[in-house]
């Protein structure tokens, strides 16, 4: 049977509008009930990158949590809400400021659903995840729709990566840092946890260098639904305007033979994918170094990536010396060094974290000479 993907048009967040809406979407793929039995425990994961209001469109819309959670109600299920942001590595209690912020813990208390942390872990084989996944019958994905300097999306597949608890997650980076390995490792994690359906909040979203405040926000204005999570990624990519091949988890996916990424084999319902590419959709900085990898030979492009790179770069006049960046980096590479904040270039793998981590966007990209020469 052909994978099924839901395109949605939804242009706000208000919930007498939103929650037909996420509805729909699910029912165009088969409705609740042939992903989730009734009456059963379900883990809630959105994207909860870091303390932030939801207006930045940098983590999942707190409205688009309380639709689905009306609709999981319907059918009697018990929710959970949880995410585990790196952002504040171990330092559990943390979490709770994400959840103030984002907005979830006001939905949480109106709709009386328990907000959750990722203390309690168990090994699954490689890596720990939250024994919520256990615990629970069921994950429902709630990804937010946004590029990401490393992946290039962080969408579906990306979003499970949050279930990893604490600084493992730094670990990750640092044990899987080539972009391939590292959405490997992504792909393990969605297969352990096989979320029974992943809703995309799509409505706002980022483009450019996402995945949080050097990107740009967008009115994107979809929700995008399916039970298999490359296929979601891959009718994402599309609406992105590029070759799902050029997001690496979909790439990976397809060699692995998880889900299905093959566009032309995904059954689509609801707005055509003609009607929702985004023509001048801006992929992430980086992305290109990506395009010229799938264009080339490998042997050229081994020999070219010793001169083609990207690092990441500070902005002293933006910079505010939080020291967040310093404290998440997988490879301690950076240090403030009397004020000022430096990076050991020699030792940096280039994942971006510190990117990512920045609350202030004074993190830039910074492109080797030949990049630049090649207007990559
Ligand atoms: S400096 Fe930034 S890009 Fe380099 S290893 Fe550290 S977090 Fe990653
Ligand atoms: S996270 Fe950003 S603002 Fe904070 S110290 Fe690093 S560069 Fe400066």
């Amino acid at each position: 049977m052909k994978s099924q993907v839901s395109i949605v048009k939804c242009a706000a967040y208000k919930q007498e509008d939103l929650f037909p809406k996420v509805k729909e979407a699910i029912e165009l793929i088969g409705g609740i009930t042939k992903f989730l039995k009734p009456n059963s425990r379900v883990l809630l994961k959105p994207n909860l990158l870091m303390a932030i209001e939801p207006q930045r469109a940098i983590t999942t819309h707190p409205e688009f949590v309380r639709a689905v959670v009306r609709i999981l109600r319907e059918i009697g299920c018990t929710m959970y809400i949880g995410d585990g942001p790196s952002v504040f590595g171990d330092n559990i209690e943390n979490i709770y400021e994400v959840y103030e912020r984002t907005g979830i813990k006001k939905v949480a208390d109106e709709e009386k659903v328990e907000l959750i942390t990722f203390g309690k872990r168990f090994m699954h084989t490689y890596f720990p995840l939250t024994e919520w996944v256990k615990e629970c019958d069921y994950v429902v994905n709630l990804p937010k729709f946004k590029t990401h300097d490393y992946m290039i999306l962080t969408g579906a597949v990306k979003n499970l990566f949050g279930l990893i608890p604490g600084t493992f997650k730094l670990e990750c980076h640092k044990n899987f840092y080539q972009h391939e390995k590292f959405a490997n490792m992504l792909l393990d994690v969605y297969e352990a946890v096989k979320p029974a359906l992943s809703i995309v909040d799509g409505i706002s979203g980022i483009e450019g260098n996402g995945p949080a405040t050097s990107g740009t926000k967008r009115d994107f204005g979809l929700i995008v639904a399916s039970s298999d999570a490359v296929s979601l990624d891959t009718v994402l990519a599309r609406i992105m305007n590029t070759h799902p091949d050029y997001i690496y988890t979909n790439k990976e996916a397809s060699r692995r033979g998880i889900g299905t990424a093959d566009i032309t084999t995904i059954e689509i319902q609801g707005q055509t994918l003609a009607a929702s590419i985004i023509s001048d959709f801006k992929l992430p900085e980086t992305s290109l170094r990506q395009t010229i990898k799938n264009k080339l030979p490998s042997f050229i492009v081994t020999f070219l990536k010793k001169y083609i790179y990207f690092h990441p770069n500070i902005n002293s006049d933006l910079c505010r010396l939080c020291n967040s960046c310093v404290e998440n980096c997988p490879q301690r590479t950076m240090s403030n060094k009397g004020g000022k904040i430096v990076i050991d270039y020699a030792r940096c793998i280039s994942c971006f974290c510190c990117k990512e981590f920045c609350p202030y966007a004074a993190i830039k990209t910074k492109k080797s000479l030949l990049a630049r020469m090649m207007g990559i």
